[in-house]
């Protein structure tokens, strides 16, 4: 056999207690939904072989392709601020790495492949609606430019799970540049097993952030570098109007990319307080708290290090609290440089923040769509006839105007021409994004009618969010009032 997976597994090599070894449960009868070639192609895989049958098989989990050495991984987590010590991949299976054309090592994990010893009392399966719903998001966030897991393939396993209902069966395979999580930390150092912190976070450094082996302290430059990654992250999320849902320790990575698609949803009007996950009853995880619901995070990382920042107590202290003092501004300049460009502002000026904040403001009060309003400036910063069609997104189109004026005097003082800047922000302001609605039409014509036409039309006008596409103008429009989605769910 030719060895269609090239292997290089580093997380199976790790002492013992790091994962369990498992082999995926095979499944009755698995059917291909869908393959990522680019993606596939990226990972120095034959996209046709893994549509094949024997392809198939291995995203089924009923082969074990050669080099696979299939590992569920350890990790602990805070779920909805409680700790909770051992929490693991209760349905999720690392079959091994590859190194991509670029030289970056990916994981590949099939998401959904049976129990683990981690399972507790889940069934380590995955319904088709949240798979669909993973790959969807997480490839348009791909397309966005925001660092993320990826999907490489989805299949349906030709048995039903059992949630709240019978829903038909499905795996998601899932490619990150780690599965390392902060809960991972967790797990090591709420056991006190600092020997097993250190192969970690020793671990870490040299796949992750290779840099901070050479810094006067490693352990903090380590700590240092995910905190830049998730600050710059979650200022991404929070202008494009994502909302993760579920932002348990166990589901933040330490590279800085998105991970865990469960109740996810991205805004269509602006709303601060925006909720969609059916589980986060009290608003744990609503948009404007996501920022610091990071750094929140990120302090039980830091407490996680101690014992490797300093031999003193003390000393390490401080020296996680210096480091998380950081993240306030870490945060701010990714926001404030990412919504100048959005603005059309690519100098800084005293008062861009005030404006950018007032722009949100009247959005928020006037229910403006969140990605038409930028879309729209993008268009109105050339001088466009009716604004972009942004006035007409707010309730009372008059707060539009008052807010467009200042702009356009702040504008003057921009030295780039106008026809320049019409571009730069449309190749920042998308027209595209997995809206809601969109993705539960998808989802009900999949289960419902095991129809995936609309999957493929979804995800193909998703991975050029940037570009109009005339033929799929309607793809950009927010829900009509009886098509908005207002809860979503992980379907765990
Ligand atoms: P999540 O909400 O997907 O981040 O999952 C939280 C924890 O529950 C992780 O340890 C998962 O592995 C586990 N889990 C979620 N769904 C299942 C399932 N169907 N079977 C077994 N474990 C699960
Ligand atoms: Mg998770």
């Amino acid at each position: 056999m030719t060895l269609q997976f090239p292997f290089d597994n580093t997380y199976a090599r790790l002492p013992e207690q790091f994962f369990a070894r498992v082999t995926p449960a095979p499944v009755r009868a698995p059917r291909l939904v869908r393959v990522n070639a680019p993606l596939a192609t990226r990972l120095g895989l034959d996209p046709e072989w893994l549509a094949s049958e024997a392809g198939v098989a291995v995203l089924a989990g009923n082969r074990v392709a050669e080099g696979s050495e299939p590992i569920a991984t350890a990790y602990a987590g805070h779920q909805f601020g409680n700790f909770v010590p051992q929490l693991g991949d209760g349905r999720a299976i690392l079959l091994g790495e590859v190194i991509d054309l670029a030289g970056e090592r990916r994981d590949i994990q099939l998401k959904g492949a049976g129990r683990t010893r981690f399972s507790r009392g889940g069934d380590g399966r995955a319904a088709l609606g949240p798979v669909l719903r993973e790959y969807i998001v997480s490839e348009a966030m791909g397309a966005l430019g925001i660092p993320t897991t990826r999907a490489l393939a989805a299949v349906v396993t030709g048995e039903a799970v059992r949630r709240e209902e019978l829903l038909p069966g499905a795996i998601l395979t899932r490619v990150a540049s780690s599965h390392i999580r902060v809960g991972t930390f967790q797990f090591f150092a709420s056991r006190g097993d600092v020997d097993g912190l250190r192969v970690l976070a020793d671990y870490a450094i040299a796949r992750h952030y290779p840099d901070a082996a050479h810094a006067e302290r490693p352990y903090q430059a380590l700590l240092d570098g995910v905190i830049r990654a998730q600050a710059s992250l979650i200022a991404e999320w929070m202008l494009v109007g994502f909302i993760h849902g579920v932002m348990n320790t166990d589901n933040m990575t330490i590279t800085g990319e998105t991970i865990d698609y469960g109740p996810c949803a991205f805004m269509d009007a602006y709303d601060p307080q925006a909720v969609f996950s059916a589980i986060d009853e009290y608003g744990r995880y609503a948009y404007f708290r996501q920022p610091a619901i990071g750094q929140w995070n990120l302090a039980r990382l830091a407490e996680c290090l101690l014992p490797l920042l300093a031999d003193d107590a003390d000393a390490a202290l401080a020296a996680a609290q210096g480091s998380l003092d950081a993240y306030a501004s870490s945060f701010e300049q990714a926001y404030q440089g990412r919504l100048r460009q959005k603005l059309g502002l690519f100098t800084a000026c005293a008062g861009d923040a005030e404006l950018g904040r007032d722009l949100l403001e009247a959005m928020g009060a006037h229910h403006a769509d969140f990605t038409l309003t930028f879309r729209g400036l993008s268009e109105a910063s050339a001088g466009d006839e009716d604004d972009g069609g942004g006035r007409r997104l707010f309730a009372d189109p008059s707060a539009y105007d008052a807010w467009a004026a200042r702009w356009r005097r702040r504008l003057e003082r921009e030295p780039m021409d106008a026809a320049t800047r019409r571009n730069a922000m449309l190749a920042v302001n998308p027209a595209y994004i997995p809206r809601n609605h969109r993705v539960e039409a998808v989802i009900r014509a999949a289960v419902d009618n095991d129809d995936f036409a609309p999957l493929h039309e979804l995800v193909t006008v998703l991975s050029r969010p940037f570009d109009a596409q005339p033929a799929f103008a309607q793809y950009a429009d927010p829900p009509a009032a009886h098509e908005r989605v207002l809860r979503t769910f992980c379907g765990t």
